[in-house]
């Protein structure tokens, strides 16, 4: 993996952790030294997703991640968290132990997730989601957010901060310039 700041080709690794569906690395570029994050998964079985149509599509993870992305897209999360949803969800869906999962299920997976972190979000996936055939749910929602006390609308507008994204945030070197203050230059 190159490096995402400066795509130098080589890294080391500086910590490596095992998680559910595969490990997760903290690298080191070796040439701008930006540290990132690379999570290595084995290649699961094919799964199918049946569409409203009944045909078969193989599951493709970059698809979730695109329309997770996209119902996020300017709201305030938290760096790691639309990879975050998508890894729960791929992982979910394994999880069932099925060779074929309808679409309609990620779809409402994606929502209950959307729903835990922000609002916004969950109403923007819902709407394309499900295609306005269910326009009074999306309108009861919309409804919802609309009439809900101030405290409580930002509640449901702020991303929760304890949801643990702590690991996942890249950890770029900060230089300090403080000392630049001290060094003040005296009239005469
Ligand atoms: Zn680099």
């Amino acid at each position: 993996m190159n490096c995402p700041y400066c795509g130098y080709t080589d890294s080391k690794v500086i910590d490596s952790r095992d998680v559910n569906d595969g490990v997760r690395r903290r690298r080191q570029c070796l040439s701008c030294n930006a540290r990132f994050t690379t999570h290595e998964r084995l290649q699961s079985a094919s799964l199918f997703i049946i569409k409203k149509d009944q045909r078969r599509e193989e599951f493709n993870r970059e698809k979730l991640l695109g329309g997770i992305r996209r119902a996020c897209e300017k709201r305030p999360l938290p760096t790691g968290t639309i990879e975050k949803i998508t890894d729960e969800i791929e992982a979910g869906l394994y999880k069932l132990g099925k060779a074929e999962i309808a679409s309609t299920l990620i779809g409402d997976m994606v929502m209950e997730k959307l729903k835990e972190h922000d609002y916004i979000a969950y109403i923007r996936f819902a709407s394309v989601y499900r295609e306005f055939a269910d326009i009074r749910a999306l309108k009861e929602a919309v409804d919802n957010l609309v009439v809900m006390p101030r405290g409580q609308a930002r509640e449901a507008l702020t991303p929760r901060p304890d949801k643990g994204t702590k690991n996942q945030k890249t950890e770029t070197t900060v230089k300090k310039t403080s000392r630049r203050s001290k060094t003040h230059v005296k009239r005469a």
